[in-house]
């Protein structure tokens, strides 16, 4: 055994394996892959081998996009027969919101390249004979169906040995048996692993342990948010009616998923393999794998498949004569979101993450892509936000933990609306002010852990949303919140933003070598900041303030806490000449916006708030009520005149109070996230995580007035020399859609041109409720990113004619702002 390697992987299954894979693929041959007993003997051994390219998220379609066109690659590859049954799949629609959210999906298809088709009841019966089109209260008529020709299953046993050959072949070592014990950083800044043969020095880990990923993590002091579920299916003896059929020439069929009724079905050896996402399933080993599981499977629970499998029988008659061969009960890991855990561990150097994986077989192809590329060359290729582990942060807990897989398992199949919010292990994070915006009719939605009033109810209107993929009962009410803001004074509850302190003697020109902007080196003054990838892309965004000498006030994306937090951490100087803390908990934030909000705040403080003693873009340290120490921002993310209200937290209670007391007779109001989307995309402002993203720079963004190239070194520069030279390939745009009634877009959906071919994607969509136009923002060719350029745009599987708007269609000059 290798005492000393560049990468060492723990854990042999499939993840673990393709992330060997590949790390050669990218050059690197003195990488080694350690496994407690045997490869595959986790989770992947177990696995139905369906590899759906079906996946809302844009990170996760793309992953499983590259995994399906490498797993066809492989046997030529490797010599290594994979049994990839390229039969397609075909998800049934029993509704029209279903085919909503087909519709919905096809978007990010299409921006990423996916082929499919959305079919319809005749061709179902066509690729599928065997099958019932229904009509009948508990076998509900086909109206359609998304149909991807080029997927399928493989054998996930056969994939990992494929992927362990071209990782052999490469120079990788494989050690079975071999289990990792403990972890230490030694003085070289390299880790020591103590695994039951000897010790093995790596300068990268990889975590890729499956249902171990917890016991793994608490090795090194992390909390991996990943608990595994019981997740079961059915293997059926042989179906005389299928045998019939494919003796008759019949080709394989495709494998076959009724959402609605929560299973899908493919064959297996003349037979059937049928799998269900139950209610009821619960997670397991919450507290660690016990010794006496190895390879073992859980008893079967028949109580929880008999729903589905009648279900299954309804559609698909020919199961009714095929006896029961086996069930098998096995573990599946899982997030809180079902998307993977790929990319750094926070706090720690050289630590990466690959777990959580609920569809491991069908993501390890990708994954092992990204994060090898991502060690390599210290950055990923493709905007992985959507998988990366940081987007959960310490709130984590055992119990949220298990409450959210389980509720997250037993959604696999349900409708994936926009709107949702779902509400397991809620509330767990509220801002002190909960109570009173509960008592002001808050529907409640939740991100990152905590609690946010997505709109008020009214007195009388129910306090409920009904999700769609269509504007639906709240949106007269987010109209009404938007509109308060434009004409008299909101306030608007953004205590989950992330807040860091940097200070010291250096504190200035660190900040400024992370960020493309000028950092202000003026006290009072504030500037938006992006901090670029090495590639140019944008990885965060910051509202940088100078509060005092060597002291700076940093806010970012309330999801983005420990995201940024880690960053930040990990790219202080090592002097001991800049501190930095994670003052989150410590400070709560009220928005104050709208016409009448200098009135307003003009109550609660003697500092004067005219334009030439507070202009736009400048903050100052104030008394407000009782309340000392008060950062006033003069910011705002909706584009009216206002403040951001960053205080000390425990007088929270004591400043919205005396908000309110002011606000009466101005007619104040509270307004939500909603309402926050539509104000803000009025005023083409961009939201981190979805319209800046490391897939774009800035000049993409043409967020170009706050580069600086001329400043210095920054992170990412030398790459946006390089774009500037090149040409930049896209540019942001505003898009005007025509022709709506009530399906705006909502981002993801692919922009083209009059000719039909595609020339872009937005990101964002609402409604504008004060210009009363449907609104979207996103990315086109720069060659269509003039104003007055005519577009369409993809929404719900209808075209709609949008047109190129200048920038910030509300109040482009800025005049509220500056009032
Ligand atoms: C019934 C069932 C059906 C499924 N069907 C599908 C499907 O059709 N399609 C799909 O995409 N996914 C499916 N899955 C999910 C799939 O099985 C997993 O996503 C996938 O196997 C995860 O692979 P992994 O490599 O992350 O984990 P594992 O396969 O669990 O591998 C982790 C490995 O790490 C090893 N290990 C742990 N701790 C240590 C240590 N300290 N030192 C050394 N080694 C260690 C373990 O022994 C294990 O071999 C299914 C799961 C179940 C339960």
């Amino acid at each position: 055994m290798k005492t000393h390697v560049r990468v060492l992987v723990i854990g042999g299954g499939v993840v673990g394996v393709s992330t060997l894979y590949h790390l050669t693929k990218k050059g690197w041959a003195d990488v080694a892959l350690i496994e407690r007993t045997e490869l595959t003997a986790g989770s992947t051994w177990h696995a139905a081998g369906l590899l759906p390219l079906f996946n809302m998220n844009y990170t996760v379609g793309q992953l499983h996009k590259y995994s399906v066109d490498l797993y066809k690659r492989l046997p030529a590859e490797t010599g290594q027969d994979v049994s990839f049954h390229v039969t397609g799949n075909l998800r049934l629609a029993t509704c029209r919101e279903r085919m909503d959210e087909y519709q919905k999906y096809c978007g990010t298809a299409n921006t990423i390249g996916v082929p499919f088709e959305v079919i319809g009841p005749a061709r179902v019966k066509e690729l599928w004979p065997l099958i019932e089109l229904g009509g009948s209260a508990d076998t509900p008529a086909i109206i359609g169906a998304l149909y991807h020709p080029h997927d399928g299953h493989i054998a996930p046993a056969d994939l990992t040995m494929a992927l362990r050959k071209g990782a052999r072949n490469a120079g990788a070592e494989i050690y079975e048996h071999t289990e990792a014990l403990a972890f230490e950083r030694v003085a070289s800044g390299e880790w020591r692993v103590r695994t039951g043969k000897g010790d093995i020095r790596a300068e990268h880990l990889v975590l890729a342990t499956g249902n171990y990923a917890r016991q793994t993590g608490r090795l090194l002091g992390l909390n991996v948010p990943a608990i595994p579920v019981e997740h079961q299916y059915i293997v059926y003896d042989e179906s005389a009616e299928l045998k019939a059929y494919r003796q008759g020439g019949g080709r394989e069929l495709a494998v076959m998923r009724e959402p609605d009724k929560s299973y899908y079905l493919r064959e297996e050896r003349m037979g059937w393999i049928l799998g269900p996402y139950e209610r009821g399933a619960p997670a397991r080993f919450a507290d660690g794998v016990p010794d006496w599981f190895g390879r073992s499977l859980f008893p079967g629970d028949l109580d929880r498949l008999v729903p589905h499998v009648e279900a299954a029988t309804r559609r698909v008659p020919a199961l009714e004569h095929c006896g029961i061969k086996d069930i098998v009960n096995g573990p599946i890991p899982y997030a809180p979101d079902g998307s993977p855990l790929i990319g750094p561990a926070w706090g720690l150097r050289n630590v990466w993450i690959n777990e959580g994986h609920s569809f491991g077989i069908t993501a390890a192809g990708g994954a092992g892509w990204q994060l090898a590329e991502w060690i390599v060359e210290g950055e990923p290729g493709i905007d992985m936000l959507g998988v990366d582990p940081r987007r959960f942060g310490a709130y984590t807990s055992k119990r949220y933990l298990v409450q959210k897989n389980e509720e997250t398992y037993r959604n696999v199949f349900t409708l994936h609306f926009p709107d949702e919010e779902r509400p397991d292990a809620r509330p767990a994070k509220t801002s002190p002010v909960y109570d009173r915006l509960d008592a002001s009719g808050a529907v409640w939605g939740q991100r990152y852990g905590w609690e946010r009033a997505n709109w008020f109810a009214p007195p009388g209107v129910e306090r409920r949303d009904r999700w769609s993929f269509r504007r639906s009962n709240y949106f007269e009410h987010v109209g009404n919140e938007a509109r308060l803001t434009r004409e008299r004074v909101a306030v608007i509850d953004l205590t989950p933003f992330t807040k860091h302190e940097v200070t010291g003697p250096k504190a200035e020109a660190w900040l400024d070598g992370l960020v493309a902007n000028k950092v202000p080196s003026k006290t009072g003054r504030l500037a938006l900041c992006h901090a670029l990838t090495r590639r140019g892309g944008i990885r965060s965004e910051f509202t940088i303030t100078k509060i005092d000498a060597g002291h700076y006030y940093v806010v970012s994306a309330g999801a983005a806490e420990r995201y940024d937090s880690d960053y930040l951490f990990k790219s202080l100087p090592a002097d001991g000449l800049v501190t930095l803390r994670n003052i989150t908990n410590t400070r709560g934030c009220f928005v104050l916006a709208g016409p009448r909000s200098r009135e307003v705040l003009a109550q609660l403080t003697d500092t004067p708030l005219d334009n030439a003693s507070f202009p736009w873009l400048t903050a100052q340290v104030i008394e407000a009520g009782l309340a000392v120490d008060v950062y006033a921002l003069r910011v705002n993310f909706v584009g009216a005149l206002g403040w951001e209200l960053h205080f000390p937290i425990e007088y929270a209670h004591h400043l919205f109070d005396a908000l309110f007391a002011a606000g009466k007779a101005h007619g104040i109001g509270m307004v939500g996230m909603r309402a926050m989307e539509s104000l803000r995309l009025e005023k083409s402002y961009r939201m981190w995580g979805s319209d800046m993203t490391p897939d774009y720079t800035p000049f993409e963004a043409s967020l170009d007035r706050f580069v600086r190239m001329n400043k210095g070194y920054f992170i990412g520069r030398e790459a946006l020399e390089k774009q500037l030279a090149a040409g930049v390939p896209n540019r942001f745009v505003t898009l005007e859609v025509h022709g709506v009634t009530d399906a705006d877009p909502l981002g993801n959906e692919p922009l083209f041109e009059p000719g039909g071919r595609m020339i872009g994607r937005a990101t964002s969509g609402y409604y504008g409720h004060c210009l009363r136009k449907s609104l979207a923002i996103g990315y086109a060719r720069a060659e269509y990113a003039q104003p007055g350029t005519q577009l369409t745009i993809e929404i719900l599987g209808e075209r709609k004619q949008a047109t190129v708007l200048r920038e910030s269609p509300y109040d482009p000059d800025n005049l509220d702002l500056r009032t």
